[in-house]
């Protein structure tokens, strides 16, 4: 690329959008039904919008490792609100006067650029081409670099255009310019990142580079169907036979390729033909469009924000739900206090924490005696009652380091973390004694008392006569029959 060029290009980001486009985004904007595939047909619709997207979604700020080849790819990634967004950021020509021509050349570019696309993805349907979309892409940005150069350079590129109706001869626009339109597109579309066919296939769009596969060749045919399909007249034919000179040099078509190839053009083009015919002439008109956009664009972030606001309170009130799942399933749904099961995985580290730091550890099993009396006389309702009350009364007795699980039954399982055998011992003691104490339940007005008996089994410090967690639950279970059978209502210690 010429020096100079180059400097008039490169802060060339935002082309402007025909103002047709720019209203139909932002009446898409306004509507909550929008959706996704409507916003990409008017985008598809503008080369501006289209290379912005295509731009972004490549930008390695935005994109992940997987390129982005179509506009349907881009805009499935953004998803609805982002394209929207974007496409709100359009841009209008501003300062073109339509008196100097700048605006009418400005509207043929942009037909053309439509015109292009059409003609490139209906020669690749002739030509049997699989990448029709890409194809419609690539016809569509051919001319980016001619709309770059009315912006850049207004006064040069309109001097070259000769009122329009036949485009400049390239060697023209390289003395003036010091490059042609079809390198300054093709420059740049490598600056925004676009994906390489593209690129290759706007450089190669006049035929200088020549094309170089099927793909490129219906690009180059394309231009110059477009320009015959323009031009009011082609007295001497010098139009069409260019148009069909093109489809032939590339291998595209043949002779009739042209004919069937308009016709298909003219009911495909009826479509979109009241879409340029929109001029804005007044200043005030084009700055109110701007300013509704931008509006719109704070109004949807807004929204956005709400809606992630909601997501992230859902998704906080989610694990809230899941971690008093986990709670629940934790503990023993009787008395709340912990189940075995996660007794026996607190206990297996507090004893390597014990083992490791040289920390004395004590447990006990506690069962109480004669429970299946109380069932018996007064019913497994007021069981359960007493079954509940213990639980909380050990609870309480306990410190709050202590750890308490139901093991089964009648029979709960205490881990007191650095306690030696006396103090555990004298621990459960204090405890049997509260216990006898306190009322379990009242039965017909009179208060049900309960007693148990503990087996406690105890690490002192790195002296440990247990290899593991498992060998110290057996002890205690011991020290508990030993209770047992010493009479019950007392506190019995492994090894005693
Ligand atoms: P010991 O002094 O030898 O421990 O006698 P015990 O009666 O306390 O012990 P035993 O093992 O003979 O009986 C325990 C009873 O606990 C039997 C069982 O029905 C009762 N039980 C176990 N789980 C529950 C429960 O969830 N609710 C109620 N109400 N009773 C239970
Ligand atoms: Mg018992
Ligand atoms: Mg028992």
């Amino acid at each position: 690329m010429h020096p100079d060029l180059e400097a008039s290009l490169l802060h060339c980001r935002n082309l402007p959008s025909p103002p047709a486009i720019a209203l139909q985004i932002i009446e898409l904007a306004q509507d909550p039904d929008a959706d996704l595939a409507t916003a990409a047909r008017v985008i598809a619709m503008d080369p501006a919008l289209s290379a912005r997207l295509l731009r972004v979604a490549n930008s390695p700020l935005y994109a992940g490792r997987r390129r982005v080849e179509t506009l349907a790819q881009a805009t499935t990634m953004l998803g609805l609100n982002a394209t929207l967004s974007l496409a709100l950021g359009f841009s209008l020509a501003r300062g073109l006067r339509a008196t100097d021509g700048a605006a009418a050349e400005q509207e043929r570019l942009w037909k053309r650029s439509v015109l292009s696309a059409l003609a490139a993805r209906l020669l690749g349907e002739h030509a049997g081409l699989e990448r029709l979309e890409d194809l419609m892409l690539a016809g569509l940005l051919q001319d980016i670099g001619a709309l770059a150069l009315l912006q850049a350079r207004p006064d040069a590129w309109l001097a070259l255009q000769d009122g329009g109706r036949v485009p400049a001869p390239l060697e023209r626009e390289r003395e003036v310019l010091g490059d042609d339109h079809a390198a300054a597109g093709a420059w740049l579309a490598r600056q925004w990142q676009l994906p390489d066919h593209l690129c290759d296939a706007i450089a190669a769009s006049e035929g200088c580079p020549a094309p170089a596969n099927a793909f490129q060749a219906c690009v180059f045919a394309s231009g110059a169907v477009a320009t015959l399909w323009l031009a009011d007249d082609d007295p001497d034919g010098a139009l069409r036979t260019a148009a069909e000179a093109r489809i032939e040099a590339g291998g595209i078509g043949g002779p009739g390729t042209l004919d069937s190839l308009l016709a298909q053009m003219a009911s495909a083009a009826q479509g979109f033909g009241a879409l340029f015919d929109m001029r804005i002439v007044q200043p005030a008109h084009l700055q109110a469009i701007i300013e509704q956009a931008r509006e719109l664009l704070v109004l949807r972030n807004l929204r956005e924000i709400q809606e992630a606001a909601r997501a992230r309170r859902e998704a906080d009130a989610s694990r809230e739900h899941i971690r008093h799942l986990t709670e629940q399933a934790r503990r023993d749904p009787l008395t709340g206090v912990y189940n075995r099961m996660q007794l026996e995985e607190a206990l297996e580290r507090e004893f390597a924490a014990a083992s490791a730091a040289g920390q004395p550890l004590s447990i006990a099993f506690v069962d109480l005696d004669g429970f299946k009396q109380i069932n018996d006389r007064h019913g497994h309702l007021v069981g359960d009652q007493v079954l509940r009350q213990f639980a909380q009364t050990l609870q309480r007795l306990l410190r709050s380091t202590d750890l308490v699980a139901r093991y089964g039954g009648e029979e709960f399982l205490v881990v007191l973390a650095h306690s030696n055998e006396a103090a555990a011992a004298r621990v459960l003691r204090r405890i049997l004694e509260e216990t006898a104490r306190t009322p379990m339940a009242v039965v017909d007005g009179h208060p049900l008392y309960v007693t148990f008996s503990a087996g406690v089994a105890s690490r002192d410090g790195h002296d440990s006569p247990f290899a593991d967690a498992r060998a110290m639950l057996q002890a205690a279970d011991q020290a508990l029959y030993l209770a047992k059978r010493r009479g019950r209502n007392q506190v019995g210690q492994h090894g005693q």
